[in-house]
Parts: C-alpha cells; structure tokens; sequence
C-alpha cells in the first residue's frame, strides 16, 4: 500500500493553541482502535510564520519520511479512512497536486483562537470558549503566537475554522481585505451570518466550500450543539442560500470541481454521528431534504470517546436491525461505520462518564440517552 502523502509539501495547519502540524489529522486521531498518545508535532512559539516552519526541522524529516515510503503511526487515520472505503484528506490532497519531492506552501488551514458561542458535546475546551467555562475544563490554553496568513498571498487553498470564524477578531477588519485563495473553505455554527467584505472575498475566490455544522434537528440537535437555535438556524441558512444562488457559485456543488473529489464545493450541512444523535440521522436527512440542502455524513472520531465503532455488538445489532434508514446512503454509512471497529471498553466506559458529566450541564432528551442506557444495562 502506498502511504505517500503531498501534505508535508504543500500544507501547514495551526491550531487554536498556536501548535502547528501539517494537517488535522497528523498525530491527533488513529480512528482505528489503536491508542496513540496524541503528539504535539510543532510547539507554540516555536517558529515566527507559518512560511519558517514550513522549512522547519520537523517538516522536513516529514518530508523525508514520506520520501522514503514509511508507514507513518502519525497518518493511521488516513490509513483506517481508506481501509473502509472512505476519502482520507490523504487521498484528497493528492488528488490536487502532482507527486513531487519539492515543497511549496500552498495551502493553509487556520484555527486562531476557541472563541466560540457554543458548547458541542463532540467539542473541548481547547476549540470552544464556552467549555473554558465549565467545571473541570483545561482553561487559558492560549496561544503565544496567532500566525494566520502572514504574507502569504497566491493560496491553492485557505481553510479558517474556529471556535465560530464569525465571532473573532482575528477574522475582522481587514482580514479578507484584497486578499483571495484558489479555493476557500470554512466551517461555521451558522449563529451568525457574515458581513459583505467577507462575501466580497468570496467572490474572489475559484470555489469555495461553506459547511454549516449541525449534529440533529430539534432538541437532539440543540443539545448536540448547546447554543444552537434551529430557528434562527434555518433562517441564516436561507440567507446563504439565497446569496449562492446569486452568485457566480453553484449551491450544490461545481459539478467540474477536480481539486477536492468528490465535487465537494457549495453549501452543505456538516453532520457528525455520535452516540447522542444517531437515532436523529433519519429526521436530519429528512430535513435537509425538505430544506433543499446537501447533508455529509461524518462520523466522530474525535473524541474517540463518541465513536460508535467502539459500542458493544449487541447495541450495533439492535439498531441495524430496529432503527428506520431514510435511504440507502444512510444504512450504507451506518454499517459501514459499525463494522470498522470492535467493541472498545475503555472508550465506552469513558462515554458513559462523560454522559453523567452532561447531565450535570444540561437536560439531555430521551432520544439522545437511549445509546447511553443500553451500555449502561450492559457494562
Ligand atoms: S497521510 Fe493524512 S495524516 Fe498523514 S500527513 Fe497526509 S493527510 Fe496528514
């Protein structure tokens, strides 16, 4: 099996901690069972810009690495993603760029900060502000050094990613001023909808990809993501709507889109399956079905706590065998999710714990506790 991968050449990403790696995934996640102690790949303060630690000690023995075709302990989630036919970002990056051994800074992911007006039960206090708040979270995990783009200009692709985007400072004033990228891809609450330099910005841009995250419809999904108000929800994603079909993108995706297959630009819901909303898949399909959007599954992998491979077989049975599939791509998804990983003790143990410290937080509806109380008959 191949392993190379372009990231090391092409990529950087900084976190809202100011660490930086070259990916999301590199060192952070394995998705398949395996317990890696998460590593810090580039320490906070280390380097001035992302263009220095781009040429950096670290990215080059990557790089090398890659050179030499190693299985990298760091990569296992790409790795696991494609032994169950699902698209790594590995495979995603490669598809853009041609092989080559030369390194060329060409695209940026961007966490500045965890300023964040939401509390995602999939989330920690490390991206979202709002966990700082809550008993026993890490607090003040700031970074020393915010490097956003410097002068780095002339991007095949600029993903920025929070916390909520649209709630920093970091992404105000003149931010998106004259700047453009090749590609442009966010993710937001969809709490607020933004202002016209940004769409300005946009416009600018060859493709852009809006995710707006959302976990469930109605309570499940107000709990999955405490602050969101499906209201007010549907009605900025109207308004996003309405502003793709004006203008020169097309809202379901540029059907002639190589760069990221498959096709993925446009306006899409982002829905990540967890323990708390797996019986809501159907009513959220549903809806945005209703609603004339494009739903993606995900599933969690981070925490691993909330992965659903780990439950226990008798619980992965009951719910193929009993739970309605709104369609064929759902019970796909489902299954394919519960066949790639075994029954996990540890995790589930730490699910279940994590669910009484929920509940001390919020008043979680029935229909996201049903997982919870079949463990909790069975462990
Ligand atoms: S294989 Fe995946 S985890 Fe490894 S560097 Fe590439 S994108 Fe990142």
């Amino acid at each position: 099996m191949s392993t190379f991968c372009m990231s090391p050449f092409v990529r950087m990403t900084q976190w809202w901690n100011g660490n930086l790696n070259t990916c999301t995934h590199y060192g952070e996640i394995s998705g398949d069972g395996t317990d890696i102690e998460k590593q810090v790949f580039i320490p906070d303060g280390k380097y001035k810009t992302l263009a220095e630690a781009f040429e950096g000690e670290e990215m080059q023995d990557l790089r090398q690495k890659m050179i030499d075709g190693e299985y990298l302990d760091g990569c296992r989630y790409c790795y696991h993603l494609e032994s169950i036919g699902l698209m790594s970002l590995r495979e995603s990056i490669n598809s853009c760029h041609n092989e080559t051994h030369e390194a060329k800074l060409k695209e940026i992911e961007i966490y500045p900060s965890n300023k964040c007006n939401f509390r995602c039960t999939i989330c920690n206090s490390s991206a979202s502000s709002m966990w700082e708040n809550e008993p026993l979270q890490i607090k003040d995990n700031k970074p020393t050094n915010t490097y956003m783009l410097d002068d780095l200009t002339d991007l095949d692709l600029m993903t920025i990613s929070g916390g909520e985007p649209f709630i920093m400072p970091e992404y105000d004033g003149d931010f998106f001023k004259g700047r453009s990228a090749k590609m442009f891809t966010m993710a937001t609450n969809n709490s607020v909808f933004p202002k016209s330099e940004f769409f300005d910005f946009i416009e600018r841009s060859e493709d852009v990809l809006i995710y707006l995250s959302l976990d469930g419809v109605g309570e499940v999904g107000e709990f999955c993501r405490k602050g969101l108000k499906m209201g007010r929800f549907e009605r900025n994603m109207k308004k996003w709507q309405t502003w793709f079909d004006q203008s020169k993108f097309e809202r379901n995706g540029n059907p002639n889109y190589k760069l990221r297959p498959p096709y993925l630009t446009g306006l899409r819901i982002m829905f990540v399956m967890q323990p708390y909303n797996v019986f809501n898949v159907y009513d959220s399909m549903k809806w945005a079905d209703e609603h004339d959007i494009i739903l993606d599954l995900r599933n969690c992998y981070s925490p691993e706590k909330l992965n659903v491979a780990y439950l226990p077989n008798t619980i992965k049975n009951d719910i193929i065998q009993t739970m309605p599939f709104y369609n064929d791509t759902h019970r796909e998804f489902v299954e394919k999710i519960f066949n790639s990983g075994t029954y996990d003790k540890n995790r589930i143990e730490e699910f279940i714990e994590y669910t009484k410290y929920l509940m001390g937080l919020d008043e979680i509806p029935e229909e996201s506790l049903r997982i919870y109380k079949q463990c909790m008959d069975i462990i």
